[in-house]
């Protein structure tokens, strides 16, 4: 094993929606940054693929987070103008956001929904479940349901967004490697060693966005929360309408619909999007935990079968349970569904980065800048404060 040569300030482990934010706001403000991935970058391996993610200002995770969505639109309609004829699509597509669950609790997504609406300013529409069927008569919504729409919001498209911030990472000096899997950091007397198969690299700092691979290098290196993080496989399955008309961007909202309290009574999906002849829908799981590299990859017909049955059948009319394309991704959980941030004191230069629980990308951005400037300077415009271990 040779030691590599190059002279870093920065080594990212990790180049998906995370890292390859903060290689690119680390390169942009002058950093020498080496950027290492496992796979080529974007891919379909992590938490990062599927077309699609859900991007609203209207947070029901909790207030902290509305700056980072915020300040995250505000960079991809940056990159988005810096790289206008180089990308093949939209980095966001609005198409607004409909929220619909259980009337009467305060507690509920949708209650929680219109509260940071009302704080933070963010347009956004009460509507009974009638006012829905009216609306929109492809949701079934039931009487004791009630709805949020908030107009401005709409998709991301991760994969275009980490191949964009990637090329703008290039563009601004940074050495990217793909297939270049690390197998663990060290601390040396010079500062932090990294290990992969090519060799050991040294800089003095190492940023660790591995997503779901996470949980493994941290417990390598004996750092203890790498066991509170959780590894789930997720599905999600495209399905084919009757009639592609209600489910067309110009007639049908992005929506998040929950039940009860159980993530898996919540369930989500896009109109039509990016040339696929299907209706994106998902659901979520947190009862089987995997690890990334055993991730089972095919979906089967009788996890589509199930879902259709169970949330989409009685909500949604017009939708058949043929599924044109499927696919597997990873959530990593931390507890409460929070982000972590962490420079264990023990391992100088070392910072750690969990921001996925299932609502990550949206806010991957402005993470992503955050770290640059937490990294380069000590401190950051946005208050990382909140998800700091
Ligand atoms: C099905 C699904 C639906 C979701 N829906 C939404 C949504 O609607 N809205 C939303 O905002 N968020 C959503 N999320 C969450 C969001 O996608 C994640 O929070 C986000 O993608 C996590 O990004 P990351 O950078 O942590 O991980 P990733 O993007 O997976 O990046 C990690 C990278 O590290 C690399 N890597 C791993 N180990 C190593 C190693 N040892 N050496 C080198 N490289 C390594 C991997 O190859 C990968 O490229 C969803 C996630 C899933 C799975």
């Amino acid at each position: 094993m040779h030691t590599s040569g190059m002279q870093a300030d920065v080594i990212v482990v990790g180049l998906g929606a995370v890292g390859s934010a903060a290689a690119w706001q680390l390169a942009r403000r002058g950093a020498r940054v080496l950027g290492l991935d496992r796979f080529s970058p974007p891919h379909d391996r992590g938490s990062s693929h599927g077309l699609t993610r859900v991007t609203r200002e209207a947070v029901g995770e909790g207030d902290a987070y509305v700056p980072l969505v915020r300040r995250s639109h505000a960079i991809w309609r940056e990159v988005q103008a810096a790289l206008a004829g180089a990308l093949d699509g939209p980095l966001m597509t609005r198409t607004g956001v409909l929220y619909i669950g259980p009337d009467g609790s305060e507690d509920a997504f949708v209650a929680r929904t219109a509260a940071v609406a009302r704080r933070h300013g963010v347009p956004h529409e009460a509507l009974s479940a009638a006012k829905v069927r009216r609306r929109w008569p492809q949701f079934r919504a039931g009487d004791d349901e009630t709805a949020v729409f908030e107009p401005g919001a709409g998709v991301v498209h991760p994969e275009r967004c980490i191949g964009a911030q990637l090329e703008l990472a290039r563009r601004a000096g940074a050495t990217l490697r793909g297939d270049a899997p690390v197998q663990r950091i060290e601390r040396t007397a010079a500062g932090l060693a990294v290990h992969t198969a090519a060799g050991v690299l040294h800089a003095p700092q190492v940023l660790l966005t591995a997503g779901a691979w996470l949980p493994g290098l941290l417990a390598e290196a004996g750092i203890g929360w790498a066991r509170e993080l959780r590894v789930l496989r997720q599905t999600l399955h495209w399905l084919v309408p009757d009639d592609p008309a209600p489910f067309a961007p110009d007639a049908c909202p992005t929506f998040v619909w929950t039940r009860g309290h159980r993530y898996e009574d919540t369930f989500y999906g896009m109109p039509m999007l990016d040339g696929v002849p299907g209706v994106k829908v998902g659901t979520e799981q947190l009862e089987r935990d995997t690890a990334p590299d055993a991730l089972q990859r095919e979906v089967a017909e009788a996890e589509t079968a199930e879902l259709h049955q169970r949330l989409v059948q009685p909500r949604l009319r017009g939708l058949s349970g043929r599924a044109v394309r499927r696919a597997a991704c990873l959530y990593t959980m931390a507890p409460d569904g929070r982000f972590r941030v962490d420079s264990p004191a023990a391992w100088p230069g070392l910072t750690a980065v969990s921001a996925c629980s299932g609502h990550g990308f949206k806010h991957s951005a402005a993470l992503g800048e955050a770290l640059a400037e937490r990294l380069l300077t000590g401190r950051s415009t946005l208050d990382l404060a909140p998800f700091v271990a």
